[in-house]
């Protein structure tokens, strides 16, 4: 199938648009016309090869929502017309023990990245939601249940999945005290699941600009990370850190505001980070610990979670040819929401 995005042909040049081809349909194929894709950081992260693992051209994308255009003879969940979604993930070997427990994300084999990923069977490389159409497996599409605002539910897909797992990882429910560092896409999601999870939230940012909003996300406070005697007041006082920040930086000073066995999770930066000290760790049991977005289950458990309690991201509508724009602007982090494209801007 023929289609249309944009792409990034290397690290330097603005993404413009691409001509392509979708797979054939396989049997176990849905064919997608993408009406909405966030704009995650870990979009520009690969646009610009920050990770060093870019195969371009990549068209990026990967909080998509859509409309089944076809379907393989083998397919029993979809049908035509339905309102579907595709993540971060596009394939994985469904046969390991990670496979078998819903945590494709840590397929033994490798799980296929939405975009700059090799398919399984033909080795072409995977290209994102920026675009018209997509074409995938029926077991990595998700479910958009009925009374999400398609326009606005994208980022659930990414943002809201890749905050969800930790918290349900570490247990957080009614009480727990939850600290959010880093209030954009990530962040903002982290912080109205956290307090719908019944969680005691608190955000922590580089400066209390976002406070009135994050207060009506359901924060309950803003801390200035910077602001050294608010640091020692809050020292002791959070069970769970989720930890957004995009670039290099130190952890440790994070680390005190945990209580005795309290973990901060990274899910932001990808990569090197500064110099820590483990003395904070030592002196009260405390954890860093990762989070790499979540499974197919769980995914389809965070848009039925968020259909539930009312909860939907905080959206920017752009046009597609608004992209450059946009990446500009998420790297100056002063948002305290996400992008989303409005793919009916752009023509096949
Ligand atoms: P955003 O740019 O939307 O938000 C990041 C926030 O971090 C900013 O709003 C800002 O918040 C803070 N920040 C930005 N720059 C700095 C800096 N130099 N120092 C300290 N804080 C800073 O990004 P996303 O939320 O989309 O993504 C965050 C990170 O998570 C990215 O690196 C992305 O690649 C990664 N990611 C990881 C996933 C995983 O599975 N683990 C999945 C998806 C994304 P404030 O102004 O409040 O300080
Ligand atoms: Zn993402």
């Amino acid at each position: 199938m023929k289609t249309v995005g944009y792409a990034a042909h290397d690290s330097e040049k603005p993404l413009e648009p691409y001509h392509f081809e979708r797979r054939a349909l396989r049997d176990e194929d849905v064919s997608i016309e993408i009406l909405y894709c966030g704009v995650c950081h870990s979009d520009l992260h690969t646009a610009e090869n920050d990770w060093g693992w870019t195969h371009y051209p990549v068209v990026p994308g990967h909080e998509i929502v859509g409309r089944v255009l076809e379907v393989g003879s083998g397919v029993t969940k979809y049908k035509v017309g339905d309102n579907v979604a595709v993540g971060c993930m596009v394939d994985s070997c469904l046969s390991c023990d990670q496979c078998h427990h819903g945590e494709e994300q840590f397929c033994r084999e490798g799980m296929v990245g939405t975009y700059s990923g090799q398919d399984r069977i033909s080795g072409e490389l995977t290209q994102g939601g920026y675009s018209k159409h997509i074409v995938v497996r029926e077991e990595f599409v998700l479910n958009v249940p009925e009374g999400l605002d398609l326009a606005k539910c994208a980022p659930i897909l990414c943002a809201g999945i890749t905050t969800y797992s930790p918290l349900r990882t570490w247990n957080v429910g009614p009480g727990s005290r939850v600290g959010v560092i880093g209030l954009g896409g990530l962040g903002h999601m982290a912080i109205k699941i956290a307090a719908a999870m019944g969680a005691h939230v608190t955000a922590i940012s580089r400066s209390d600009k976002k406070k009135q909003q994050v207060l009506s996300y359901g924060a309950k406070d803003l801390l200035v990370s910077s602001d050294e005697a608010a640091m020692q007041a809050h020292a002791n006082q959070f069970d769970v850190i989720i930890n957004t920040i995009p670039v290099k930086h130190d952890f440790t000073p994070y680390i005190p505001l945990l209580d005795i066995d309290g973990t901060q999770v990274l899910v932001g930066q990808v990569g090197e980070l500064a110099e820590s000290n483990s003395v904070p760790l030592l002196m009260g049991r405390r954890r860093v610990a990762g989070s790499l977005i979540g499974g197919i289950a769980q995914t389809q458990e965070i848009l039925d979670f968020c259909a539930l309690h009312n909860i939907l991201p905080e959206v920017e509508m752009i046009n597609m040819d608004q992209i450059n724009d946009a990446f500009d602007k998420l790297k100056q982090g002063d948002m305290a929401s996400r992008f989303v494209i409005d793919m009916s801007s752009l023509e096949v």
